[in-house]
């Protein structure tokens, strides 16, 4: 989902639900003061009638009031005499006073006179039957102990509820005492709840408590209504709401319910104010809505994609020299800054790199024309290396011939088998011998040294009993040992396995190192063979209590011709070539050789060759099956 479908939809979301928040409240506030409003009217109206019939009864209780003090009612009521009933009674008084009942009763409670009238037909009728049962003696209707006690209300007759008062006879002075009761009626029929509508513009139901069936809302109703809340409201639908009062009898008895209709005018402002406000309230967010997001689009969005766009094409095209666009002075122009400055960065770093690399690539060459070069040279130098120990191999082996020629000669003349000689010619011949000795060790020296350096000695390798070739070293050395007067010790690991060697070469390996340890080893001292097992190889150790060697001297006595500088060593004698044919030799064979000494005090020559498999019996050597058997 891209940025600015996130920003529509985030803004949209916000947008709704602003408006149904907003639609809610003001549904909820604003209709709710619309039906507070509508119910205060109703209630108003409902009060209305309530007072049109209230005053209606109060006129009728200034009537009676105005008929019962009087003093030809006051005589009537005692003598009932004819003219007043022909002077007052007629019918044009029920007429014009909307009078349908009226009663005379004297103070003994008894009815002495009593018309009804229908207003409808106007003509007399005959008292309801129904009206007698309100006229018990001593009822509230027909006794009046106090000159000022008028009763007025309604009763409900089996034909209509009626409004009535009752009021004392009194004289005209309102003077007593009092001589019976005066009894007004009028019916609260259709035409009078008309008339009551009429005055009031309302229009009015009455419904009749103890008729049935009373209609629904009515029974519904009733139990709600009482003396602290004697008006309900009630909404009939849409259209219409209906007030509804309860009114009672001269007993206090509930007996009538009256119900005042009204249109919902109010509540149907309300809706239409409500739909008006919701409207504006969706075209005012439409508007903000999309001037936001045009602003947001404008300042924010197309900038980000602009600068967005800008480096993704860096990216892919790889030209470090584009710059992203920058407009404006916030934010994101100071991104695009930063960007800026990171390309540039990126641009002078790659620049750099590219120099580097040509650099490099220029050295690169030079070196491998350089390794070139010294690979042909080192072809040079082995070549002329391999020529020099050729030379030096013939060289050798043409000096041998005259030098062994010149020691045969030196020992016959010392043997006088040529002649007798004196004593100092013996001494020189002997110097003669000595030197030519020397010469000839030397020249057997170079001559192994560069047979072996030019690759011709090939080694003849096979299974070497160590124990034996030892032996007979000890053998071979006896004449160098005896006259130094220095002992010798083998040691050789029981059950060592055969050893897999030249068995020349490695004769003259032992044979250099135990001479070499006799030579740097003063009279008297005490050299060791040892053979160990080492996992698969076999390390030998020649080992002397001599001279020692110094730590720093240790790795270049196996160079050529080195020789240190020691008494003994000078005295002694040698070529300086035994550990360099010694290391060459050992090499040859896979094995390494060291030295471990502490200056004055001895050294320690070993090397290493490698272990035949578990073989330890020397081929034609008799008496080793019983050795085999054992390990
Ligand atoms: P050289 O013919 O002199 O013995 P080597 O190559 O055998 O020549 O030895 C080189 C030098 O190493 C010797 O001259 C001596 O100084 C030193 N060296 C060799 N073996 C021993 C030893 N066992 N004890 C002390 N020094 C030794």
């Amino acid at each position: 989902m891209t940025l600015r479908s996130k920003t529509l939809l985030t803004v949209g979301i916000v947008f709704l639900a602003l408006i149904i928040i907003l639609y809610i409240i003001s549904q909820t506030l604003l209709m709710r003061s619309f039906a507070r409003l509508e119910e205060q009217r109703t209630r108003q109206n409902v009060e209305q009638a309530l007072n049109a019939l209230s005053n209606d009864l109060l006129t009728l209780k200034s009537l009676t009031s105005d008929w019962a003090s009087w003093d030809d009612t006051y005589a009537f009521v005692e003598d009932v005499n004819q003219d007043y009933i022909q002077t007052n009674l007629v019918d044009d008084t029920f007429t014009e006073l909307r009078l349908n009942l009226m009663l005379f009763v004297n103070s003994s409670g008894q009815m002495v006179h009593g018309k009804a009238f229908d207003l409808q037909n106007e003509e007399e009728m005959t008292v309801p039957e129904s009206l007698l049962s309100y006229l018990p003696p001593g009822g509230l209707l027909v006794s009046h102990s106090d000159p000022e006690s008028i009763v007025r209300g309604i009763i409900l007759l089996p034909e209509n509820p009626m409004l009535i008062v009752s009021a004392p006879i009194l004289t005209s002075e309102d003077e007593g005492p009092v001589r019976g009761a005066l009894i007004l009626g009028r019916y609260l029929d259709s035409s009078e709840i008309e008339r009551l509508s009429g005055q009031t513009r309302l229009p009015l139901t009455i419904y009749r408590y103890d008729r049935s069936p009373a209609p629904g809302d009515f029974q519904t109703l009733v139990p709600f209504l009482s003396e602290e809340i004697p008006v309900l409201i009630r909404p009939l639908g849409k259209q219409s709401v209906a007030g509804y009062a309860l009114m009672r009898d001269i007993y206090d008895k509930p007996v009538l319910l009256m119900r005042v209709d009204m249109p919902r005018d109010i509540y149907a402002q309300g809706q239409d104010t409500l739909a008006y406000f919701i409207l504006s309230l969706l075209a005012v967010g439409a508007v903000l809505g999309v001037t936001a997001l045009l602003f947001l689009d404008r300042q924010v969005l197309s900038r980000l994609t602009r600068l967005s766009r800008g480096v993704s094409s860096i990216g892919t095209s790889g030209d470090l020299s584009v710059r992203v666009p920058i407009s404006g002075k916030d934010e994101l122009s100071k991104l695009g800054v930063a960007l800026n400055v990171m390309v540039e960065t990126l641009e002078r770093s790659s620049n750099m790199l590219k120099r580097k690399n040509e650099l490099l690539d220029a050295q690169t060459k030079d070196l491998q024309s350089k390794a070139e070069e010294l690979t042909a040279q080192r072809r040079e130098v082995e070549k002329a290396n391999q020529r020099k120990s050729e030379f030096m191999a013939n060289m050798s082996h043409e000096l041998r011939s005259p030098l062994n020629v010149i020691i045969g000669f030196a020992e016959l003349m010392i043997d006088e088998l040529s002649g007798k000689i004196d004593q100092e010619q013996k001494q020189c011949l002997n110097d003669i011998l000595n030197s030519g000795q020397h010469l000839l060790s030397l020249v057997n020296d170079v001559l192994d040294l560069s047979r072996i350096e030019s690759g011709k000695v090939e080694l003849k390798s096979g299974k070497v009993a160590l124990e034996r070739l030892i032996a007979s070293l000890t053998r071979t050395v006896m004449p160098i040992l005896s006259p130094r007067k220095q002992s010798l010790d083998v040691d050789v690991e029981s059950c060592l396995p055969l050893v897999y060697a030249d068995e020349g070469n490695l004769a003259q390996v032992l044979l250099n190192l135990v001479d070499n340890a006799s030579k740097f080893t003063p009279d008297e001292g005490k050299l060791k063979v040892e053979a160990v097992r080492v996992g698969d190889w076999c390390r030998v150790s020649v080992i002397d209590n001599g001279i020692g060697i110094k730590k720093e001297d240790q790795e270049r006595i196996f160079e050529p011709f080195i020789r240190l500088e020691e008494p003994l060593v000078r005295e002694r004698g040698g070529t300086g070539l035994g550990l360099t044919v010694v290391k060459q030799l050992i090499e040859k064979h896979g094995g390494r050789v060291w030295v471990e000494s502490e200056y004055g005090r001895g050294s320690q020559f070993n090397f290493t060759l490698p272990l035949t498999n578990g073989d330890f019996r020397n081929p034609g050597e008799p008496g080793s099956e019983k050795e085999d058997t054992d390990c």
